[in-house]
């Protein structure tokens, strides 16, 4: 166990000790992690990182103190809406990531619903059974009961389901465009008819197809509606921190009608010190997460996402057509955005052998429990290391069937 050094150290001794401690992290730099990771080039690299140096000392908590950085954050939110379909009165916040975003829209949602309709004693969310767990989390922070729905045999919300489940507790409705585990979309536009009917909230889960979907879709690649533009959508998250290259620590939720950003806001003023108000979770915020993403925003201009969005899509064919020429495997489809999955489709190939023996060969192996399948979460960074990754993979399944290797991975753990 490590107790509190008596003495400093050298910086150049403390960098040492850092690069040391990297040493057996993931190689993501050779295109080896297909999770977490969300790099485009080294010119970009550069303008975020400067821009989190500029604002590293400031706190975003103290509006007062640092106008600059709640300019800086309502251009972001201004910049998120006009991509995602928002007509005017619309509004929204900058936000630590895609559960800070989740949590803050259940939050608003149970305080409205706790304001105009308080014959609700124990509020309900429905959520697809592919939705990401971090709405249950934010379920159980704030006292929401969340029900999840099975999901359709193609991995999309069942939205009869869902319609069936409603009752009179229910708050908000959740779709995902596109989930985190499966790739897909849901169809939001039938989700919004259903929230308009039963006049319930609509979340839109696009922290992933947020800062991405809307440049694949200018490639002209079919995209379903999924944003503002379809009627009943009420609320949206989109991470700036994945496809809108941020540093960690940037994301954005959205509204409709910018008054229901007020149910976000948390008020207190029984302490010696007078009226503490925030309208987000945390006290203290890095204000260089908001001028990194600020900069990766403006530095790269649809243009520049575009390109980005080009280089994924251009990763995932060659992978998928790579995986596809082996014998016995099988991609799963349709594969709509970054995400896919691929899984056996020989019963002497394994695939926790395969990814087992992928993870020993140094490559950071996604998983999905349901279906058991290879989890891709395609980025600009593994667009470097395709080649390698195939040459690899065939040569692991061969082994595998030669062998009859049975894999060890378990795939709920991921
Ligand atoms: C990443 C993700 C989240 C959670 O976001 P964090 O930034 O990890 O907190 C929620 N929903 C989806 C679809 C995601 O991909």
């Amino acid at each position: 166990m490590m107790s509190f050094p008596t003495t400093g150290k050298a910086w150049t001794d403390v960098k040492q000790a850092l690069s040391d401690a990297k040493k057996g992290d993931y190689a993501w730099e050779d295109g080896r992690l297909p999770v977490y990771i969300y790099y485009l080039d080294e010119e970009l690299h550069e303008v975020v990182t400067q821009a989190y140096q500029m604002y590293f000392t400031e706190n975003a908590l103290g509006r007062r103190a640092f106008p600059s950085l709640e300019r800086l954050e309502r251009e972001i939110v201004e910049m998120s809406l006009s991509l995602l379909g928002a007509g005017p009165g619309a509004g929204g916040s900058f936000t630590s990531g895609g559960t800070e975003s989740i949590f803050l829209a259940l939050k608003a949602a149970r305080d409205r619903a706790r304001a105009e309709r308080p014959e609700i004693r124990q509020p309900n969310i429905l959520l697809p059974y592919t939705a990401h767990a971090t709405f249950n989390k934010a379920a159980h922070l704030l006292g929401i009961e969340a029900r999840r729905i099975p999901s359709r045999p193609d991995h999309r919300a069942d939205v009869a389901a869902m319609e069936r489940a409603i009752d009179d507790n229910t708050i908000l409705i959740v779709g995902s465009a596109p989930s985190y585990p499966n790739g897909l979309f849901d169809t939001i536009p039938e989700l919004g008819q259903l929230a308009l009917k039963r006049n319930v909230w609509l979340h839109v889960d696009a922290c992933v197809g947020g800062f991405l979907a809307p440049f694949v879709r200018q490639l002209n690649y079919p995209i379903p509606p999924f944003d503002f533009s379809v009627p009943g959508v009420t609320s949206l998250s989109a991470d700036l921190h994945k496809y809108g290259y941020a540093a960690k620590g940037a994301s954005v939720v959205l509204y409709r009608d910018a008054k229901l950003k007020e149910y976000q806001r948390y008020e207190y003023v029984g302490w010696s010190r007078g009226i503490y108000s925030t309208e987000t979770f945390p006290g203290s915020r890095p204000g260089g997460s908001v001028a990194a993403a600020w900069a990766a925003m403006t530095f790269l201009g649809e243009e520049g996402y575009r390109r980005a969005a080009g280089i994924i899509m251009d990763t995932k064919h060659k992978l998928i057509d790579g995986i596809r020429a082996i014998e016995g495997l099988r991609v799963l489809e349709p594969s709509e955005l970054c995400i896919f999955l691929y899984d056996s489709s020989d019963p002497s190939v394994d695939i926790s052998a395969v990814a087992d023996e992928m993870g020993k060969k140094g490559w950071f192996v996604g998983r999905i429990s349901d279906p058991k399948a290879i989890h891709v979460a395609v980025n600009p960074a593994i667009s470097t290391g395709v080649d390698a990754y195939l040459a690899d993979l065939r040569d692991v399944v061969a082994a595998v069937r030669s062998n009859r290797t049975v894999g060890k991975v378990d795939f709920r753990t991921y």
